[in-house]
């Protein structure tokens, strides 16, 4: 196991802030995951998992111990009259493993594809896009206990997901590292293309609707609309949607007939983007840092030289005026380090 002290972690978050790990760790497999939490056990050092830092904003140097997997096998555990269930190393890239999956004719990813990050962060968050969440594929996820190194098998009840939200995000934040997830694949498709966009772009590809063509047609979506963090730095989303109760909406519906907005749960969940483009954000920086000219819920990292404090300060006056303005408040979806 490789030890690497005062370590950059410029290419460990997709905003590409220069901060260093006090020790940085790549573990190649589960027994070397269990190594490092020991090492950082006896050392006393406080532990935190990275993926590929694409849900993080890094504002300062992490002094403790930076564990990142990098194991990344994936095999078909079993299957029954319906599902595949298929089991991924923590390791492995989100979107090779959609990839993966649905060229084994194992179908239900195709929404999720292109969604940057590891297998083992998806659970974290309940990654979701274009109507699927990660929960409405998965069935078993095994950690380490960080504290002390022992295995866990989580169930889909034991996690507790919802919007963007899971029990490793509440209850048991930074207590388990991830080490592989198990989805429960479906034998026959069932597409999904409710949302917006999807069937335009399958039409303007000329293909009728199939896994396979889904995945294409949200990977041709998504390039056209996030920019790349490997070009301009960013997290995704910025905030997530706010839920709100329907006399609210109709109140906001009256000033703004425009707003947009989903039915959620006898609630609405209104379209955070809309909310800060109408605050008058899009595309306006602060120093280095920017609302991004395409997707006024990304922030960026505009010239390379930004930092997580100026994100965190764009971050707080766009909670603010969106706030002063339509009297809701804006959830954060980034985990601040
Ligand atoms: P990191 O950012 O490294 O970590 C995120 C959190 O998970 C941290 O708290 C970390 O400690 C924890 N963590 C990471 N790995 C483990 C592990 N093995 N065990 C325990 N804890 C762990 N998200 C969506 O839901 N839907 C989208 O459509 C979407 N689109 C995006 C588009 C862009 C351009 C970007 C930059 C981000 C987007 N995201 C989206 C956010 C992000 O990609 C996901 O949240 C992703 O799952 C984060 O993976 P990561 O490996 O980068 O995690
Ligand atoms: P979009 O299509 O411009 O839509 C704006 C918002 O409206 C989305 O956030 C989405 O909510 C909601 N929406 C759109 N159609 C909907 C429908 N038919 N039913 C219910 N809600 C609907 O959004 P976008 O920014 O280009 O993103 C497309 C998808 O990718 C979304 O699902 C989004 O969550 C996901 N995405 C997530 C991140 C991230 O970092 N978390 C980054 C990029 C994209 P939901 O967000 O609840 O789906």
């Amino acid at each position: 196991m490789q030890i690497n002290e005062q370590a950059s972690l410029k290419h460990l978050n997709t905003f590409g802030f220069d901060v260093k790990a006090r020790y940085l760790i790549s573990p190649h497999s589960i027994a070397e995951a269990q190594e490092a939490l020991e090492w950082a056990r006896q050392h006393n050092r406080n532990v935190i998992v990275l993926g590929e830092g694409s849900n993080v904003v890094l504002t300062k140097d992490v002094d403790g111990v930076v564990v990142h997997p990098v194991f990344s096998n994936c095999q078909l555990v079993s299957e029954d009259a319906d599902f595949f269930y298929v089991e991924v190393a923590a390791g492995m890239n989100w979107h090779e493993c959609v990839q993966y999956t649905l060229n084994q004719q194992y179908w239900g990813l195709e929404n999720l594809s292109l969604i940057p990050g590891l297998v083992g962060a998806a659970p974290i968050q309940n990654i979701g896009a274009y109507g699927i969440e990660l929960c409405d594929f998965f069935h078993e996820l095994s950690a380490l206990e960080i504290t002390t190194g022992q295995s866990h098998i989580f169930t889909n009840a034991d996690c507790d997901f919802s919007y963007r939200e899971s029990i490793f995000k509440n209850k048991l934040k930074d207590q388990f590292l991830i080490t592989s997830v198990t989805f429960k694949l479906l034998k026959k498709p069932q597409l999904k293309l409710e949302y917006a966009g999807i069937q335009t772009e399958l039409d303007a590809m000329g293909v009728q609707a199939s896994p396979l063509t889904v995945g294409q047609a949200i990977c041709n979506i998504r390039n056209r609309k996030l920019p790349n963090p490997k070009q301009l730095g960013n997290a995704g989303s910025f905030f997530k949607n706010p839920v709100i109760d329907v006399e609210q909406y109709e109140q906001l519906k009256i000033k703004y007939p425009e707003i947009v907005a989903y039915d959620a749960d006898n609630a609405k969940k209104i379209a955070a983007g809309w909310l800060i483009e109408k605050a008058g954000w899009k595309g306006k920086h602060l120093g280095s840092v920017a609302v991004h000219d395409k997707q006024a819920l990304v922030l960026v990292n505009s010239d390379g030289k930004g930092s997580g404090e100026a994100i965190i300060e764009l971050a707080a006056h766009i909670k603010q005026s969106v706030f002063n303005q339509f009297g809701i408040t804006l959830e954060q979806e980034p985990r601040v380090y």
